[in-house]
């Protein structure tokens, strides 16, 4: 016994001090209100069923996404923010479909799931044609089916993307232990921008060519298989018909995996194939700049300093855009009503924006960031191929730091889906990491447990705007639930795939986050310059520790 007493108390004498986020009574207090307003009063699941069922989908610029930007500027005057206003940006015409009729009329009259490409014309009533199926992947697959392709609907892909992508299919819906462990372990990063260029770059070019002969050609239709099977239909749009100076092609669709490789099989088998659609598609051009919307919680003693969050209003056109990102948007407009109603105004500036064109490349928030805290010149040398869009050379070109480039201590961006976070990417930035590990530490019993360094595995998002501009851009790590392998840019991405109680867990997270971010002595520390970085910009005020 007495032994036993003599360990114990040796135990309690030498157990480390609890860490510094932990002991801190006001954050903690802080965070109980959070939590509370959170779980009592949650407002997020309304805000992602509006988003969705209401507005969506919200393809950058149609009318549901200009409407649905109203929308969330009044919620956010509702709130009690200061500013609620839509800053627009140069985007291009906005495009929306009413009616998509797609079925085989020849060997079998029978419907197929196909949905048109997002900036493809719609055709002008009911049309009929021979289904061919031809590659058209350079000017020489032009050239060989010149004259022969007047009147029919182009199958373009090749059975067995669909196939491909069935096998990647996770299992688990939930990370696990082991797989948010393996995330500490830092790898080196890849760069992955100059194949996206070179892509861009080919569709900008070669993309053009091909309009210009299917129009020409009088070819009916282009067809394009889902990267899904099981009946989703996956796709996006024509990247560049949205500049209103170029020519628009022919109406795409994307079909569902198993009627595509049903035509495939009949014209394998020397079977001619007669498709009927009727496509209702329209440009809205009377209006080619497109909304963000940016509002703020003003800050106390250092309130021309400024936090910010975000998320990506702007949706693809197949489902409703619940889970990209009418989720995120949901989440952090939760997390500022949360933060509204403490009553205490944070010591920083919190602003969140909902970004517009954020799928066509984050051109809104790549267009704020250039006209608020960076100038970057696209005709500079090292901006690349000048016979590119403006919008495509500035991805890369040199730049000097602007008006709030110092002053902005981070951006924290959410945009994976409906699932609840289970950290955050830091980006490399292992500095800011050291910081938010203190962070995290009262979040671990909602599962947040993991600060990676590495680089995120998948798409980026709209932090890399700021990333790349040399202002600390950071995304948070959530469940994958079904978001990759179902509802990701499909017509699955309906309000059936939002889950509640993760987007309430995310509010709290993010309100947290904010706050800390708000209310601690220095801005977050920063990585290097990026090195398009040019000298002679504005520094950060502040050292940032
Ligand atoms: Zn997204």
């Amino acid at each position: 016994m007495k032994r036993i007493l003599g360990l114990s108390l040796a135990l309690t004498l030498f157990a480390p001090a609890p860490p510094a986020a932990a002991a801190d009574p006001e954050a903690l207090t802080t965070l109980n209100r959070i939590r509370y307003e959170a779980f009592e009063r949650s407002q997020v699941h309304a805000y992602a069923l509006e988003l969705a069922d209401r507005y969506g989908p919200r393809l950058t610029n149609s009318p549901n996404h200009r409407a649905s930007a109203e929308w969330v500027k009044g919620e956010l005057e509702k709130i009690g923010l200061a500013g609620a206003r839509i800053e627009p940006f140069d985007f291009g015409r906005g495009w929306s479909f009413g009616r998509c009729e797609v079925r085989m009329t020849s060997p079998a009259e029978v419907p197929l799931l196909a949905l048109p490409k997002a900036w493809t014309p719609g055709t002008a009533g009911a049309v009929r044609g021979r289904a061919v199926r031809v590659d058209l992947e350079t000017p020489a697959d032009l050239e060989a089916q010149r004259g022969k392709l007047a009147g029919t609907i182009v199958l373009l892909d090749a059975a067995g993307k669909g196939a491909e992508e069935r096998a990647k299919l996770p299992v688990a819906e939930r990370w696990s232990d082991t797989e948010l462990a393996e995330m500490l372990e830092s790898k080196v990063p890849v760069e992955r921008m100059g194949a996206w260029l070179k892509k861009l770059g080919k569709e900008w070019t070669f993309g053009r060519q091909r309009d210009e002969f299917l129009v020409a050609e009088g070819v009916l239709a282009t067809a394009e298989v889902s990267s899904r099977e099981n009946g989703i239909v996956r796709g996006d749009g024509s990247e560049f018909h949205r500049d209103p100076e170029r020519p628009a092609g022919v109406p795409g669709l994307y079909f569902a995996a198993e009627p595509y490789q049903r035509i495939l099989r009949l014209l394998a088998a020397g079977t001619a194939v007669e498709l009927e659609l009727e496509v209702d598609a329209r440009f809205q051009d009377q209006d080619l700049r497109a909304p963000n919307v940016v509002a703020e919680l003003p800050g106390r003693d250092k309130s021309g300093e400024v936090v910010m969050t975000g998320a990506h209003l702007d949706s693809w056109h197949l489902g409703t855009g619940a889970v990209d990102d009418g989720a995120g948007v949901a989440v952090v407009m939760e997390a500022m009503r949360i933060l509204g109603r403490l009553g205490v105004a944070p010591r920083r500036t919190i602003r969140v924006a909902l970004w517009g064109g954020e799928e066509q490349g984050l051109l809104g928030s790549r267009a704020w960031v250039e006209r608020h805290i960076v100038e970057r010149d696209p005709v500079a040398a090292g901006a690349g191929d000048l016979s590119l869009p403006p919008a495509v050379r500035s991805l890369r070109a040199p730049f000097r730091a602007k008006g709030e480039h110092g002053k902005i201590s981070a951006y924290f961006n959410l945009d994976y889906g409906s699932g609840r976070i289970r950290g955050i990417y830091t980006l490399g930035n292992v500095a800011a990491g050291a910081v938010f590990e203190e962070w995290i530490r009262p979040l671990a019993d909602l599962g947040v447990s993991t600060v990676t360094n590495n680089p995120i595995p998948i798409g980026g998002s709209d932090h890399s705007a700021f990333d790349r501009s040399g202002v600390p851009g950071f995304m948070f790590l959530q469940d994958p639930l079904d978001y990759f392998h179902l509802v990701h840019h499909s017509n699955l991405d309906t309000a059936d795939h939002l889950r509640r109680d993760d987007l309430v867990q995310a509010s709290i997270v993010v309100a947290h986050f904010l706050w800390q971010a708000a209310n601690r002595d220095a801005l977050l520390p920063r990585k290097p310059m990026p090195e398009a970085a040019l000298p002679g910009g504005s520094r950060p005020s502040a050292s940032g520790r």
